[in-house]
């Protein structure tokens, strides 16, 4: 056995083939204890065959992963001894109530009745799910439903937790209330491996964001400094008439050169009557943009600042756009 040191997960070189199509193709990661680690992907760029291989769900073709420095390939219950893996494939029964589906689950991790029902009571109040507890989880809202599936893969506190996708077609409600529940299990000192197709998501959770696309992961580092490789916020302007694009693209890029933006990269879209450039301060890009527009005496239709949306991220990572249903991105109003 190999002392654990201070790694929970660690692969390299991962390749998982299906037919003529490799899922994982390389796939590389290294993820430190007690850290939440996003892995930011499109549909089908291999986030759940890499979670399944991690796990010890499917058998990998080729390449080498640890967790707590035990092999996968080689020490298969080892692994499983100390992860805990939820999202996509629910096990929750949706017969039973959340409090019996949880005893439940004490019970098949070998806790005695007493010992389960007390952690089902704790993981119930945890996860706001109290009052709820004697429900049926069929009757559960998708957020409820996550949550319960959450509590149920910490019944005994894994080392390392698989959350692949927990927030995928939740409404923005469910999906605050998923992540304050990650957010509370990662304080017990979990190590988290979070799959998900939100920029936002990865933001919001994750120290380290590894991008994957094709089965490998394509950009890796915080989300500040992906954002930073995305070029950042970006003004945008949409001018009433098309004749002044000209004139608001040079105010524009006048901003950004002395605002510390990236002056050649302002883009004009005709179509949209739209001008953007990247701005390292949006707050301050935005009042001076509104005061220049206002000293020049050109009136717009809208203006505002906006993150990369998913798109333009895998764009500029990957030289091809994310999946049409992939969308990160937001877009927000001059702040008041
Ligand atoms: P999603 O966000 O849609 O869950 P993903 O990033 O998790 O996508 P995977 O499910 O890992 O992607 O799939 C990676 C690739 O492998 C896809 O091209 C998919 O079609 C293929 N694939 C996955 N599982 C199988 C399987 N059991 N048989 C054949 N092909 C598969």
């Amino acid at each position: 056995m190999k002392d654990d040191g201070a790694i929970a997960i660690a692969a390299e070189g991962l390749r998982k083939r299906y037919g003529d199509r490799w899922a994982l193709d390389g796939f590389g990661l290294t993820v430190p204890e007690g850290t939440v680690h996003g892995l930011l992907g499109p549909n089908g760029a291999g986030k759940t065959t890499a979670v399944r291989a991690l796990s010890t769900l499917l058998r990998y073709d080729a390449g080498r992963a640890e967790i707590c420095g035990f092999d996968v390939a080689r020490q298969p219950a080892e692994v499983r001894a100390r992860i805990g893996l939820t999202g996509q494939y629910a096990a929750v029964d949706e017969q039973l109530s959340g409090r019996q589906n949880l005893v439940m689950f004490g019970r098949l991790y070998r806790l005695a009745p007493r010992a389960a029902r007390r952690r089902a009571d704790e993981l119930l109040d945890r996860f706001g799910l109290t009052e709820a507890a004697g429900r049926s989880a069929g009757q559960y809202s998708g957020g409820m439903r996550r949550r319960l599936d959450l509590a149920a893969s910490m019944i005994v506190v894994p080392r390392v937790l698989f959350l692949d996708e927990p927030t995928t077609g939740l409404d923005p409600r469910s999906r605050n209330q998923v992540w304050d529940a990650v957010r509370s299990l990662v304080a017990e000192g979990t190590t988290v491996l979070l799959t998900t197709q939100y920029l936002q998501e990865a933001d919001e959770l994750a120290d380290r964001i590894a991008v994957l696309d094709a089965g490998r992961v394509v950009a890796e580092g915080t989300a500040d400094e992906l954002k930073g490789r995305l070029g950042g916020d970006r003004v945008e302007v949409e001018v009433r008439h098309a004749a002044e694009l000209p004139r608001v693209a040079a105010l524009v890029t006048g901003l950004a050169s002395r605002l510390g933006g990236a002056p050649g990269e302002t883009e004009t879209d005709p179509d949209t009557r739209r001008v953007s450039a990247p701005v390292a301060d949006r707050v301050t890009a935005l009042t001076e943009l509104v005061r220049a527009l206002d000293d020049a005496g050109i009136s717009v239709a809208d203006i505002g600042t906006r993150r990369p949306t998913l798109d333009e991220a895998f764009l500029h990572l990957t030289g091809h756009g994310a999946d049409r249903n992939a969308r990160g991105g937001t877009r927000e109003g001059i702040p008041a």
